[in-house]
This record gives structure tokens, sequence and C-alpha cells, in this order.
């Protein structure tokens, strides 16, 4: 896809390069880290300052620890862990950051007809992908009319989370990454920088250009290697986000076991191969890239389509590319085989 397809969109990259002539002791600083979040964390900026930038670099790293620390259902000392063990029992007073993010969860629910809801965790505990274990029936039913974002109470006035019943659970694994990447880029806002790329596994944000040119994005081939992609898109000032069957899976007896989990039924939700989303905030493009797994593409495209600030790409199971109303291309790529 060139340039040229994608300039209905306001945020995407202004297509006549400009020349700028950079200061002289500036320069671009990237730093990759592994281990936050259990996903790989990119950093680039543009700094006339080495030290500044490694400072800030930190800065943003220490921000995702933060986000990980309180969030993270794999740590019991976590506040979302303890929600988890407390919120049935009562109302739970929780801090302003976490109140706000289960209400934009709610929000994310509402608009997406219940694809994404964090109290799938309800059910998705008993899954564990890495050591391919899996509910039977009998589990899923038992554990699955605790799964319903309503069940989720929030009282602003008190800033109180509590559970309507016993047995749910919640994971803000669907959108802690693409949060965590908009804090990194408030850091770096904060700090004076206006030309950035953050990123933590399939979450990204952008903030500038690179002088006149877009930041080119990758969007990888679903059944091919982390190198190959099926398109690259041009963005300024954008976040972007990937979901795909491929990121964390098993497969027994023919069936397909991965991380993205149908809250209406409890079983893993395949219906595409991969969902790109495209809007101004990654903690937004996160929280909505599951939908089309859920729903499969017409029914997501239809709710992508219909968002404003929201474009998106989907790789359906027979391979074939789709794209949103904002950046439809003239030709579609070749199928991924
Ligand atoms: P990544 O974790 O690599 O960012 P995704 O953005 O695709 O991958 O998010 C997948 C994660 O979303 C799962 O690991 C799980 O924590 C969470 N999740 C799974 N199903 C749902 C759902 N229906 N609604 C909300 N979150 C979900
Ligand atoms: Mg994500």
């Amino acid at each position: 896809m060139t340039p040229q397809r994608l300039k209905s969109i306001a945020r995407l990259a202004p297509i006549i390069l400009v020349c700028m002539a950079a200061p002289a002791r500036a320069d671009w600083v990237r730093r990759v880290s592994d281990g936050i979040m259990g996903t790989r964390i990119t950093v680039e900026l543009w700094a006339d300052d080495q030290q500044k930038a490694e400072r800030a670099i930190d800065a943003v790293l220490e921000e995702m620890r933060h986000v990980d620390d309180s969030m993270s259902t794999y740590k019991p000392t976590s506040e979302v862990s303890q929600v988890n063990a407390k919120a049935a029992d009562g109302p739970v007073r929780i801090s302003k950051e976490l109140f706000d993010l289960l209400t934009t969860a709610k929000e994310y629910s509402v608009l997406t007809d219940g694809a994404f809801d964090i109290t799938y965790a309800s059910v998705g505990y008993l899954y564990d992908f890495r050591k391919h274990v899996h509910p039977d029936e009998a589990q899923i039913d038992k554990a699955l009319p605790a799964v319903n974002y309503q069940h989720v109470l929030l009282d602003p006035k008190k800033q109180t989370v509590q559970f309507s019943q016993k047995g749910v659970r919640i994971d803000l694994g669907g959108i802690a990454k693409g949060y965590s990447v908009d804090r990194g880029i408030e850091v770096l806002k904060a700090a004076g920088f206006t030309r950035a790329y953050v990123s933590a596994g399939g979450d990204s944000r952008i903030i500038g250009d690179r002088f006149g040119k877009p930041w080119m994005v990758g969007i990888r081939d679903p059944r091919k290697g982390e190198g190959e992609v099926i398109t690259r898109i041009p963005l300024v000032d954008a976040a972007i986000s990937t979901s795909g069957d491929y990121e964390r899976f098993f497969e027994e007896n023919g069936v397909r076991y991965h991380h993205i989990i149908d809250p209406h039924t409890g079983h893993s939700a395949s219906k595409v191969r991969s969902a790109t989303v495209i809007g101004p905030y990654a903690t937004r493009t996160d929280g909505l890239s599951k939908t089309a797994f859920v729903l499969g593409p017409e029914k997501a495209m239809e709710i992508y389509n219909r968002i404003d600030d929201i474009d998106a790409i989907i790789v359906k199971l027979d391979g074939t590319v789709i794209y949103s109303k904002g950046i439809e291309p003239a030709k579609v790529p070749a199928p991924a085989k």
C-alpha cells in the first residue's frame, strides 16, 4: 500500500517530503528492552542530547514497570490481584488510575457489543497457553456465568469497584500494554520530546514524524516469520495495535487454543488470523483489536467503520485482507498463504 492511498486520514503522514536540517549533535536514540509485562519494549526518539534521551527512556521503562506492578494478574500483590481477591465480598477502594482504566474498559465492552470484556478472565484463568492447559466443557459451563462486564460495578464518587457475584475475575491483559505505551508517550511529551516511537509487543504509538517522512510500521503476515509483513503503514501521531492468533497458542487434536477468549462461549475466539487497529491512543487500539476474533471480520469491520477515529486491517481465515473505509487500497495485496 502506498502512502498516497492513505492520505484520506488526517493523522496519517503528510506525503510531501520536507527537507529539514538536523542540529549537528542531535540523533535518533533507540533502546530495546525485554522483561517488562513479559514482552519486548522498544523506545526510539529524536534527541539533541544523548544523556537526556537515555534518562527519558529510563523514565518510560520505569512507568511501564509501574503499570505492570499494579495491573498484572501474575503478581499476587498487584492492585488488580487484590481486586480479584476481594471485590466479590464488597466495594474495594482503588487508585484513580485503575478506576479510570476500568471505566475505559467498560466503554470498550459497550463499543464492541461485549466482544472486549475484562471479565473473560473468569474463564480465562483456566487456560495456560505456555503449559498447554485448557478447561473442559464442564469447567467452562460452570465458570461462564461470571463472564459479563456488567458484573463490574464502579462507583465514581467513592472510587470503588465491586463484583456483583462470586467467581468474577478481571484481567487487563487486553489493554495494559496499549495503556503502558500511552503512559510512556506521556512521559516523553512531558520531557519535551516531539518525535518518538514507543512499543510494547503488538502495541505502538508514535508522536511526530521522521523529518518530513512518516514512521513506517509493518503488519506481520500471520502465517509467516516475524520479519514477513503483509503491508507497511505510514503513520504520524497515531497508535497501532495488532492481535494475532499466532501470539500465544497451542494445538491439540486439530484445535487451535490461543489467548483471545470469546466471552460468550469461553472458547478461543478464532474468527480471523489477525486484526490491526489504527487510532489516536494505544489503549484504544489495543482494546479494539480483539473484537474481530470474537465477532468475525464483517461484523467487526462494521464496528470499526462506525467509530470515527479508528481504522482497521483484518487478515481473514482464508488469508485475504480487508481494510476499513478510511484506508481501503484500490488493490488488495496478495493473500497470505
Ligand atoms: P498482547 O497480549 O500480545 O498485547 P493482544 O493485544 O491480542 O495480545 O491481547 C490478548 C490478551 O487480551 C490476552 O492475553 C488476554 O489477556 C486478553 N483477552 C483475551 N480475550 C479477551 C477478551 N475477550 N476481552 C478482553 N481481553 C481479552
Ligand atoms: Mg495488545
